[in-house]
């Protein structure tokens, strides 16, 4: 890594070298201890348009790259990042805050996006028909379709990048990549990474920043498609800007995702289910359970998971007790603790507050401990809202009829699961439920990268999802070729009007 203290500015990376970068910056800090670990400077408008010039020249000749050798970059890239795995997740761990088993992981479910691009010549196959009129074939080409960029959160600084630009770039495609500028050092490795596999200069850039430096790509007629990971007000932002400028866009957003909980279910492991769900990562997963609906007798389980609960502990990175690490900032510390407040006055029984969690050695990260609130009811504002810390609320519902009901009454869609030991429940509940991923006695169901993250609702935005086949059709365009040969000068002209024959 090129950054070694606080005061070192990271730098843009374009065309294959970090770039000192012109604009203000920001301290990029460590959430357990507030160090500061470098500067990110926001990207500026001119810095902006000449990360993306740089990646046009680029996609210029990447596009005619032969697709298996596009594929042996990503074979190249995939070995170095497992070399380097615990560097990454060191990097990582302290810009998050993320415990070292945690940060491995995140880095782990990154490389087998890599793994899928490996696949490239299998994916961007096309279609043929013969004979679709006398002597004449159809069929179609999947072509790239240029410069693409992608908008990242901050809870996935590995990963989230490697949703993204892999498979784009594996496509044929340059790609202008805006991180989180609250993790950036995570990202920014993960290039110099690829320019050490040997990817041609300029086919993924980096530029840093917030609001401006978005509506700067946004507005940038030289990009083609925006991805877009984030809350659900600024994906709504970027769905409605992009797609208004006449991009493709597809902006992945927040979540509640909710565990029910049926009585017939296997107790112990729903409980450690619903616990590692809600607290691990601290609870800064998209995918993270923080409404757990206990059915019938299950509700008198509230026991044994607050028990359950109170047995993690945050801790820093290095800490193999640790079951998770800080939140990201004071500031989402101090939401976390906003909300908690706000459910003990909307009403809800806090059975479990984290809000005067310390940690010992620490006193300046940003601690929230696991918190559980019980007869909690939807209006509530810990309910309703993506708390996006490690706070469980717990709802009772007499009937899996009445579970579902609440479930599909949320406006967010992106996961959901049900622990039970009886297949006609689940049966039931995986066709009625409107919701994207769904876990049959699996808390969190993301999927692997040759399926796609399927959210629905509110937590997504636009047509085709992230990854899988769907993210190569997002990432190419269909090209389709009716072609006909004469054998000899005399064959006479076929009727083209097909179909009416
Ligand atoms: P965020 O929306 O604050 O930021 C996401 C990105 O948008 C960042 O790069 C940020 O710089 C940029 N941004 C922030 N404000 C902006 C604005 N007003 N206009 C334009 N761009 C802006 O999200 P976050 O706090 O970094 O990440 C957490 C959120 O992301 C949670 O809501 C979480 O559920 C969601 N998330 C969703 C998924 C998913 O797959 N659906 C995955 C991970 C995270």
């Amino acid at each position: 890594m090129q950054v070694s203290n606080g005061d070192d500015r990271l730098g843009q990376f374009i065309d294959g070298k970090a770039v000192a970068g012109e604009g203000s910056a920001i301290p990029v800090t460590n959430p357990a201890t507030q160090e500061v670990l470098c500067q990110v400077p926001f990207a500026t408008p001119a810095e902006i348009d000449q990360a993306v010039q740089g990646a046009v020249r680029a996609y210029e000749s990447w596009r005619d790259v032969p697709t298996p050798e596009r594929a042996r970059l990503m074979l190249k890239y995939q070995e170095i990042l497992k070399a380097r795995q615990e560097d990454i997740a060191r990097v990582l761990s302290r810009e998050t805050g993320k415990t070292h088993e945690d940060a491995m992981g995140e880095v782990w479910r990154g490389i087998e996006v890599v793994e899928h691009a490996c696949n490239i010549p299998n994916l961007v196959m096309g279609e043929l028909v013969e004979n679709v009129a006398r002597r004449i074939d159809t069929y179609s080409i999947v072509q790239p379709l240029g410069v693409c960029a992608g908008i990242t959160p901050f809870n996935f600084p590995a990963m989230i990048p490697l949703w993204m630009f892999p498979i784009a770039v594996a496509c044929g495609n340059a790609f202008v990549l805006k991180p989180s500028e609250q993790d950036p050092m995570t990202p920014m490795f993960l290039m110099e990474l690829l320019a050490e596999a040997g990817a041609p200069e300029g086919i993924v850039q980096v530029v840093h920043g917030g609001r401006e430096q978005v509506d700067g790509l946004l507005a940038h007629p030289d990009i083609r498609a925006v991805s877009f990971v984030g809350s659900v007000p600024v994906a709504k932002h970027v769905y409605r800007t992009g797609t208004n400028a006449l991009k493709r866009v597809q902006a992945l957003a927040g979540a509640k995702n909710h565990l029910v909980v049926m009585p017939d279910a296997n107790r112990e492991q729903a409980i450690s289910s619903l616990v590692g769900a809600a607290c691990g990562a601290a609870g800064q997963r998209c995918m993270a359970i923080s409404a757990a609906v206990l059915v019938g007798d299950a509700k008198e389980w509230e026991g044994d998971l607050a028990a359950a609960m109170a047995a993690v502990r945050p801790g820093v990175s290095d800490d193999p007790a640790a079951g998770y690490g800080p939140q990201i900032s004071v500031a989402a510390r101090e939401r976390i603790l906003g909300y908690i407040a706000a459910g003990k006055a909307e009403g809800a029984r806090c059975v479990l507050d984290g809000s005067e969690c310390q940690v010992d050695g620490y006193p300046d990260g940003n601690w929230v401990g696991p918190t559980l609130f019980a007869d909690v009811t939807p209006e509530m504002s810990i309910y309703r809202d993506e708390i996006f810390g490690p706070v469980l609320v717990a709802l009772a519902a007499d009937t899996l009829d009445d579970a579902i009901d609440l479930i599909n009454a949320s406006p967010f869609g992106n996961g959901v699961s049900l622990f039970t030991s009886s297949g006609a429940s689940a049966r039931k509940f995986q066709h009625e439920i409107g919701v994207g991923q769904v876990g049959i006695n699996v808390p969190i169901p993301v999927p692997l990268p040759f399926f796609s993250f399927t959210g629905w609702k509110d937590s997504f935005f636009g047509d085709l999802h992230a990854y899988g086949k769907q993210a190569v059709r997002f990432y190419t365009e269909t090209k389709t070729v009716t072609a006909r040969w004469f054998d000899e000068p005399s064959t006479p002209s076929p009727n083209m009007t097909i179909g009416l024959r």
